[in-house]
């Protein structure tokens, strides 16, 4: 698991897997645990890692409610977990669901967690809107159409955007269960403005980027998602993401598409 220092107040872990990030926002004497790690032994560290640099966390935050996002309670389980309301009422509307997703990718991989995953009432948070932390507030702004759900963080006092599964570096818009290319579109063009302004975009998957980089991957999927519109199966994939694993998610998108669905 690899620990980046953006700011003195925001550091990200990369997990081993699928690069998933977990970020860590403070402001006073009040930290948040952003998305999670994915292996136990990544999840059992990171209390330590956050402690050592002085990040006390009181809470955890999930960008949307898949599973590989919301595990922070395995490293912080006395912290509330906070989410969008579309996130909060996705886990109410299917419950037992992320346990569910988790369980089956633990015996795929024959993973062992310390105690079966608890998501008790989540809180929701307004989305658009502010989530005071310390003496400071985060910005919440909402991000659907890779899933029905999710929000994205503005950390304006660091200039630093968590946008969880959008404009990531390693891997194509994914349209999931529930999401849609419109609403895709949308929340890039939402995106688009903070993701200018940044001075670090923090994707659910990959590596941080400067907002220059993260603006050109940010185009590259807009190109790809109206491609996708258009031509589905025939949409030429971005140029640096046209591996294995992201031409099956661009199958998975293309069969999702119903050729009634107005984009
Ligand atoms: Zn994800």
């Amino acid at each position: 698991m690899k620990a980046v220092g953006l700011h003195p107040d925001v550091f990200v872990v990369t997990s081993r897997l699928w690069q998933t990030t977990c970020t860590l926002v403070k402001s006073g004497e009040e930290a948040f645990c952003v998305d999670s790690p994915i292996l136990p032994d990544e999840l059992e560290l990171l209390p330590a890692v956050a402690a050592q640099a002085g990040f006390r966390v009181v809470g955890c935050l999930a960008t949307h409610a898949d599973w590989d996002h919301v595990l922070g309670r395995y490293a912080f389980p006395e912290a509330p977990l906070g989410m969008a309301e579309s996130s909060a009422g996705r886990l109410r509307n299917e419950p037992g669901a992320a346990q569910r997703d988790l369980r089956d990718f633990d015996e795929e991989w024959y993973v062992e967690r310390p105690f079966p995953l608890a998501l008790p009432a989540s809180q929701s948070l307004p989305v658009p809107g502010r989530c005071g932390i310390g003496e400071r507030e985060l910005e919440l702004h909402p991000a659907d159409g890779h899933t029905m759900d999710g929000m994205a963080l503005w950390v304006p006092w660091a200039g630093v955007l968590i946008c969880g599964d959008y404009v990531s570096p390693v891997e194509i818009p994914w349209i999931s269960p529930g999401g849609s290319i419109s609403a895709y579109l949308a929340t890039l063009a939402r995106l688009e403005p903070l993701v200018e302004q940044a001075t670090h975009v923090v994707p659910g998957h990959g590596g941080v980027m400067d907002g220059e980089r993260a603006a050109a991957i940010l185009r590259e999927d807009r190109a790809y998602l109206n491609a996708l519109a258009e031509s589905g199966v025939d949409a030429p994939l971005p140029e640096a993401r046209r591996g294995g694993a992201m031409r099956k998610i661009h199958a998975e998108n293309a069969a999702r598409l119903r050729p009634t669905a107005a984009t």
